[in-house]
């Protein structure tokens, strides 16, 4: 009988856990679950969109789908459509790869104010995700506050400052980059509360908001020590250059362009202000660095934002079944074991760190693991069973076959170099999916 392994989510880290799974194991029945219809986690949905480069990995993920052993069941939730101890019932092993898409929180006053939007949000509606895309975060006043100082951060900083006709040829959807376009944006701040030695920005990411048509980015010279200091000579290496970058950003004229970045280190967020509805501005602390911990100086400033996005990080969700202590980004886990039959790959492993490269051995660590507790008897035949359960439940499985037809459909509808224009709303995803191909094959 063949093991059956159900893998949940199809971002980078669920992919590259059944890529290594049906290397290892051709025999294996592979069931790779997303609740969108949609494959490919964060890098449709969480890549920025002028990242076509990274987010053409996606291509790698095709060819492990359409391993004859492998199968993809969209539009199927665990939590709704099946709970997680069915899925365990079912089949031998149950690997989450379910990210953790949870907003971290500032934990400060004044944060549910209309106006505060977390990265989850933001990053979600800019790519079109049918959760997100109708959720426009209010951008009506002329300064907006992007809190953290990592490639979120530096993405959304980037998304917001570019002009439409440098968002041409990505699949930013037409909403948002109107959006954008209309809103009457001078300033923008992007705020560390420890300094630039600190920031978990890189490089490249860093250098590219130096590229902007309309936005100039500025830091100021005062906050930029005479070098960085890293511990081992790579990361010497990346420190100089962000120092660089910096130093360049402190030269430039303020008055070149209509928009400003502003790069602001030391401030930690204490107060959103607002008007009892409306965020009004962001009041901060000064800080400074002792042993890596930003310590308040007692000095505070405010910066009059009617926006603020968190940039701050995120945790996974609480599910059924699995006990999480306060606080944990992850799902507790050793070397990717949950418990007994059920494993976490990527973000639901780690937390939400490394790129998207960092999942593959990742993911490959934990499935060698898996393999050698994989019972050697299957529980039977998990997909029938399965797919009695869901189409008892009345529920519509978009299989690979149903996304590529929605594939085709956003290609068809791409013009002026853009990759493709994407369907953001549900039941367009729904019925184009069903337009050819239902059940759960391929
Ligand atoms: P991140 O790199 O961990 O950055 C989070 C930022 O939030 C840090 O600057 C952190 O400051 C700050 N922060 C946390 N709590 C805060 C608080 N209470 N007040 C103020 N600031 C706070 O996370 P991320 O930017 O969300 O990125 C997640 C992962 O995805 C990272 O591994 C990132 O490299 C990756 N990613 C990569 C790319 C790319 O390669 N282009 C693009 C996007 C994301 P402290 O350091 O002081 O805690």
């Amino acid at each position: 009988m063949h093991p059956s392994i159900a893998i949940i989510g199809s971002g980078p880290a669920g992919f590259y856990a059944v890529e290594a799974l049906a290397k290892a194991r051709p025999d294996a029945h592979l069931d790779v679950f997303d609740r969108l219809p949609t494959p490919y986690g964060l890098v449709r949905s969480g890549v920025a969109p002028d990242h076509q480069g990274t987010k053409n990995v996606w291509r790698v993920f095709q060819r492990t789908a359409h391993r004859p052993s492998v199968r993809f069941l969209g539009n199927v939730e665990m939590g709704r459509d099946v709970s997680l101890a069915e899925l365990r019932s079912l089949y031998d092993a149950v690997v989450l790869a379910i990210g953790a898409p949870a907003d971290r929180a500032l934990g400060i006053p004044g944060e549910h104010l209309r106006g505060v939007v977390g990265s989850g949000e933001i990053t979600g509606w800019y790519n079109g995700h049918p959760d997100h895309a109708g959720k426009a975060p209010p951008l009506d006043g002329a300064q907006v506050a992007i809190i953290g100082n990592g490639n979120v951060a530096v993405d959304i900083a980037r998304v917001l400052g570019r002009t439409p006709q440098e968002m041409v040829k990505t699949d930013l959807p037409a909403y948002a980059s109107e959006h954008i376009a209309r809103a009457p944006l001078t300033d923008v701040y992007m705020i560390g509360r420890r300094g630039p030695g600190e920031a978990s920005f890189t490089p490249v990411e860093l250098r590219e908001l130096g590229e902007m048509a309309r936005t100039v980015a500025l830091v100021d010279p005062a906050q930029l020590p005479d070098a960085l200091v890293a511990g081992d000579p790579k990361e010497q290496m990346l420190k100089d250059k962000l120092l660089g970058i910096l130093r360049g950003y402190a030269q430039n004229d303020p008055t070149s362009k209509p928009v400003r970045l502003h790069i602001l280190f030391y401030a930690a967020p204490l107060e959103v202000l607002g008007d009892g509805e409306k965020v009004t501005g962001l009041r901060l602390a000064r800080t400074k660095v002792e042993n890596g911990r930003a310590t308040t100086t007692g000095e505070t400033f405010e910066l009059p934002v009617s926006t603020v996005v968190t940039a701050v990080g995120y945790h996974v969700r609480p599910i059924e079944g699995v006990a999480m202590p306060t606080g944990a980004t992850a799902y507790p886990n050793d070397g990717g074991q949950i418990a007994d039959g059920l494993w976490a790959v990527g973000w639901a492993k780690r937390g939400p760190s490394g790129v998207i490269a960092t999942n593959r051995q990742d993911s490959i660590d934990v499935v060698e693991r898996l393999l050698k507790t994989l019972p050697e008897t299957s529980r039977g035949d998990a997909r029938a069973r399965l797919d009695a359960l869901l189409a008892g439940r009345g529920v519509q499985v978009v299989p690979f076959s149903g996304w590529e037809t929605i594939e085709r459909e956003e290609n068809t509808r791409a013009v002026d170099g853009a990759p493709r224009v994407k369907l953001t709303d549900w039941r367009a995803l729904l019925d184009t999916a069903a337009a050819r191909g239902t059940g759960a094959e391929g």
